[in-house]
């Protein structure tokens, strides 16, 4: 929602009334199968809206998803709904998406039961295998979401996920709710079942730290655009992209580490009319006149390592400064 006198003050100058959001802006991402990938950004910048049409919950108005290289537009109906199972989502709040009045073995059984995957006699069964596969007692079957911790909860979500034998998970700010301890045994049970599944991920996250625990790679987001991707190494040793710095200066287990300038300042502009040329550009300390007009492609700055950012090709002066580590 843009602030109304913002509105008024367009209106009065003639502008047009933005009516959509371009929530994603030509971002382009490939996920390697056995791949965690971190998603990253603050609110608002696309990741969930990504993350939902990977799991199918939403559509792009534009572009494509291909799934093993296969684009789902043009599938089969057979092969959609095989692609759509295996790509599952865990969400954030496990409470909002289990029926409070079906019991944990019903939320877990009803998906594969519903998709012929198991017979009925012997979903019993499959529960308790599954229950016990994300640490939590069968013998808790019976009762109800309500009855568990948080914690707890998410591992019925995730058991509940897996039930349909997913390749694909999608986890959308899934241990952002819990406490710090919680959340690194729920990140483990992740990294667990990707090593007994052969899983691969889509993590998104706000939090940096969360992401260090798990990703293979990263990548961060600013209003619907990709601004860095990289390996988690290269990533956290040597970020380019100053809004990437800006975050992981904030980041709180790195403050020890030299500020390199001061945390991500200003407001997050509106997504219905976000600034011209690099989106960061009223935010980032680095801006000169070329961000403010031109986009910022995103480029190799290593192998393997993209980033979005003019600095990347100003000339020698700034290259200078870049080297004496005012970057
Ligand atoms: Fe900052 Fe300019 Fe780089 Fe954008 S392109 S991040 S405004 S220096
Ligand atoms: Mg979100």
């Amino acid at each position: 929602k843009p602030d109304l006198a913002e509105r008024l003050v367009d209106r009065l100058r003639g502008a047009p009334e933005p009516s959509t959001v371009r929530a994603l802006d030509e971002v382009s991402l490939d996920i390697g199968v056995g791949e965690i990938v971190g998603l990253v950004g603050e609110s608002g910048c696309g990741k969930s809206t990504l993350g939902r049409i990977l799991a199918g919950i939403m559509e792009q108005s534009d572009g494509d998803v291909l799934w093993e290289g296969q684009s789902l537009a043009t599938m089969p109906a057979r092969e959609l709904k095989a692609a759509r199972l295996a790509a599952q989502m865990i969400f954030q709040d496990p409470m909002s998406s289990l029926n409070p009045r079906k019991t944990v073995a019903q939320a877990i059984g009803e998906a594969p039961v519903a998709h012929g995957m198991t017979r009925r006699a012997e979903v019993g069964e499959l529960v308790a295998s599954l229950m016990a596969k994300v640490g939590l007692d069968p013998s808790y079957a019976r009762r109800f979401p309500h009855q568990f911790s948080g914690g707890q909860r998410q591992r019925i979500g995730i058991a509940r996920a897996l039930a349909v034998n997913p390749r694909f998970l999608i986890c959308d700010e899934s241990v952002s709710a819990l406490d710090v301890s919680i959340q690194a045994q729920v990140l483990n049970l992740f990294l667990q079942l990707k090593q007994d599944l052969g899983l691969t991920y889509l993590f998104i996250s706000h939090d940096l730290g969360v992401v260090k625990h798990i990703a293979d790679r990263v990548v961060i987001m600013y209003l619907g655009r990709i601004v860095e991707s990289a390996d988690a190494e290269a990533f956290f040793a040597s970020p380019n992209h100053p809004y990437t710095q800006a975050l992981l200066a904030e980041m709180p287990n790195v403050q020890q580490r030299k500020r390199l300038f001061q945390p991500v300042k200003g407001e997050i502009p509106s997504p219905l009319n976000p600034p011209a040329g690099c989106h960061f550009h009223p935010r980032c300390p680095h801006a000169f006149d070329r961000c403010r007009i031109e986009r910022p492609a995103l480029k190799a700055v290593a192998p393997g390592h993209l980033s979005a950012c003019h600095l990347n090709d100003t000339p020698p002066m700034r290259g200078e400064q870049h080297q004496e580590g005012t970057r």
